[in-house]
């Protein structure tokens, strides 16, 4: 039995060199991370860079509860992290952020640091949530200094930001999260300043290990809009870590080389930059 397995994890090994010697390791730019306090004595930041590295990620976006998560990150490798600013931290929740009366002040003091270039991930579970002064405070924010929203929500939140304010520019979170590859199609086909990530979505795109000709069909009419994300929303997620990019890895594979580059780094780069590393680059 034990041989078995060990030539069963031989022979998956040898594929996976195989694969991987055909192609080359796709970098992957991941457009969702977290690193909360939980993570913090378990995964200290050598230890997360080291798993960065053995995934073959060299960039991330960031966003943590508390900020200082990300500030962390991205004091220690500057290159590497684009900070996200998340509205959480003591009291002030995913159930509550929208209503929050400090989050004006607490947003743009924070802002001064200069490096954010979102704000987010924050969640609105319905059209009423994004309609509060709070949230349009966050859609002016976004504006006046030309950086994104990385939003976890349902199709109707983000229409309801769009019409708050036309100019804003969306990361949408997990494609959605519940929302299907035609839906993701046309707030696309909509919203020309509406990128995705599809953090959550690998077993949806790719049931069984075939890709799904939906969401083919989604990334063949929009190359430039998609982008992978891993979510460490929680700890465990990090103990997973490359098996999450992996996963992404799955399906890309089955794409077109310059498709499934510009999904895995190309379309981030373009958005947030290379951070000078050189495994992004030509
Ligand atoms: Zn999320």
């Amino acid at each position: 039995m034990i041989q078995r397995a060990i030539v069963a994890a031989t022979v998956m090994l040898l594929a996976t060199i195989g694969a991987a010697a055909a192609q080359g390791r796709l970098p992957v730019f991941d457009a969702h991370v977290h690193y909360g306090r939980n993570d913090w004595g378990p995964y200290p930041v050598a230890k997360v860079f080291e798993l960065l590295d053995r995934a073959g990620v060299p960039r991330v976006l960031a966003s943590s509860t508390p900020d200082d998560g990300t500030v962390m990150l991205h004091r220690a490798q500057p290159d590497r992290i684009v900070p996200i600013l998340r509205p959480y931290r003591a009291g002030v929740t995913s159930g509550n952020w929208f209503n929050d009366p400090d989050l004006a002040r607490y947003l743009e003091e924070r802002l001064e640091a200069g490096y954010y270039r979102g704000i987010g991930e924050f969640h609105l579970f319905d059209a009423s949530s994004a309609s509060t002064p709070q949230v349009k405070r966050v859609t002016e924010l976004a504006v006046e200094r030309g950086i994104f929203l990385h939003v976890h929500s349902g199709a109707e939140p983000i229409r309801r930001l769009f019409a708050i304010e036309p100019r804003l520019k969306i990361l949408w979170a997990h494609a959605g999260m519940s929302e299907p590859a035609d839906v993701l199609g046309s707030m696309l086909d909509q919203h020309k300043q509406l990128w995705t990530e599809v953090s959550f979505r690998a077993g949806s795109i790719n049931p069984g290990g075939i890709i799904d000709p939906l969401w083919r069909a989604v990334f063949e009419r929009h190359p430039d809009r998609v982008m992978i994300g891993t979510d460490t929303y929680v700890t465990s997620r990090w103990g997973d870590y490359e098996g999450l990019i992996e996963e992404h890895r799955g399906w890309l594979r089955q794409l077109p080389r310059p498709l499934a580059e510009r999904i895995a780094f190309r379309n981030a780069v373009a958005l947030f930059g290379s951070g000078d590393r050189a495994e992004l680059q030509e």
